[in-house]
């Protein structure tokens, strides 16, 4: 399947929902090359330009920008108005926009009429590049606000990992929200303040254009693959609640990626010290277990549980410090110590990721840090050896279409090649 097919499915499939219907008509092909474009005879036509909701062949266009010491009445005195037309046009629509916003360097355009008196049409200012003001000074004179159409428009990308994501995407000039959302994506499964070199991603991912060539950012990663020290981690995009419009991404096994547990209790934070059943403590001279996984961050960083659950303590002991407890179900427990602030209470309902307090160092601790606590079945254990449960299974119903929906992605993961950028030096 190739990238154009590929659009094709992915605009389709979410526009509908006949999955079943959309996928006997795509054929699972192996890796082709994109057809070229039969020749054209001749000079190609005078193409039709549109914009702001008029065909611009049809008019006398004036384009220009705010210049220093402009204001609305300047701009048009310019363009052939006189003072009596301009306080005409003024009164009429300043109730709509008020023009003495406009700035310095923003775009302005004047349509004319192509007759021998060039009537004025529309006089259409840009605020922003999305946004648009048409003054209508045909008739009746009116101001309105508009915004251009953005179009989707599907890319493939990859890249192979020096030290780290972001400086890989920056060298293909690749948007850098690629990786704030690939590391969302992979929150679970990849620590990405831990790439290797040598690591590769590879992405379908969508951007919002408007005009056909202005590129106002990011939509969304349709599609990824990550291979982490030689493993891959394939993620494609599922609308998982349909009645909800929730999409998640899950592997080519159809596991949702999202764990029960966050990886960390904080963000953007670094493990200090790790679960140790032996560890030495010198100033002892004997060793004493580390029985959690410590998270140092700055104090006040906020600490998030790292699943739903119930406060089941909400305290402070010499030792511990602040500290709070949740149960999360039969099976787990966890606990976070040293907190500067305690922000709930016992008996209170939690969802994964929301701030129980923020980080501290109150209780026996010689720096900020979240010591992070985890119990399985009344045991503390090392939450980080542990397969931890999926977040919310697929459904079984959903997952057939699933399995369905995924392969032609899988197929245009598998599809793209790797290659290292030449370098200049
Ligand atoms: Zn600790």
């Amino acid at each position: 399947m190739n990238l154009k097919d590929l659009k094709t499915h992915l605009t389709l499939l979410y526009r509908t929902r006949y999955i079943f219907l959309l996928i006997a008509t795509i054929a699972v092909t192996a890796c082709s090359t994109p057809k070229t474009a039969p020749q054209k005879e001749g000079p190609p036509p005078e193409p039709d330009v549109f914009a702001f909701g008029y065909k611009l062949n049809d008019f006398e266009v004036v384009r220009d920008t705010v210049q220093q010491g402009d204001t609305f009445a300047d701009i048009f005195l310019k363009n052939g108005f006189n003072y009596q037309d301009i306080f005409d046009i003024n009164r009429k629509v300043k109730k709509q926009y008020n023009f003495r916003k406009i700035q310095l360097k923003k775009e302005y355009t004047f349509l004319f009429n192509k007759d021998s008196l060039a009537t004025p049409v529309a006089f259409i200012y840009q605020p922003t590049v999305l946004d648009y003001v048409v003054v209508h000074l045909q008739d009746s004179i009116y101001a309105e606000k508009r915004q251009k159409e953005i179009k989707i428009r599907t890319f493939e990308a990859q890249g192979i990992i020096n030290s780290s994501l972001s400086e890989t995407l920056e060298e293909q000039r690749l948007s850098p929200l690629l990786a704030y959302d690939m590391s969302d994506i992979y929150a679970w499964s990849i620590d990405f303040f831990r790439l290797e070199k040598g690591d590769r991603f590879k992405v379908v991912y969508s951007q919002k254009y408007i005009d056909d060539s202005i590129n106002v950012g990011l939509n969304r990663v349709h599609a990824a693959y990550f291979e982490h020290r030689n493993k891959p981690y394939y993620a494609i995009e599922f609308e998982s609640d349909p009645e909800r419009g929730i999409t998640e991404y899950f592997d080519e096994k159809g596991k949702n990626l999202r764990r029960a547990f966050l990886q960390a209790p904080v963000q953007f934070s670094r493990i200090s010290s790790r679960f140790n059943m032996r560890r030495r403590i010198s100033y002892y001279g004997r060793t004493k277990p580390h029985y959690g996984t410590d998270f140092a961050a700055p104090v006040g960083t906020p600490i998030r549980t790292t699943a739903s659950g119930t406060v089941v303590e909400s305290g402070y002991t010499r030792g511990n410090g602040n500290y709070v407890t949740i149960r999360h179900n039969s099976t787990y427990r966890t606990q976070y110590l040293h907190m500067k602030k305690r922000l709930v209470r016992k008996g209170q309902q939690l969802q994964q990721g929301d701030i129980i307090g923020t980080v501290g160092m109150t209780g026996y601790t010689s720096g900020p840090h979240v010591c992070y606590r985890f119990w399985k079945n009344g045991k503390q254990v090392d939450p980080f050896r542990q397969q931890l449960p999926e977040a919310k299974p697929i459904e079984p119903k959903l997952k057939e279409q699933y399995m369905v929906y995924m392969l032609p992605l899988k197929d245009a993961l598998d599809c793209i090649q790797f290659y290292e950028p030449e370098t200049t030096s």
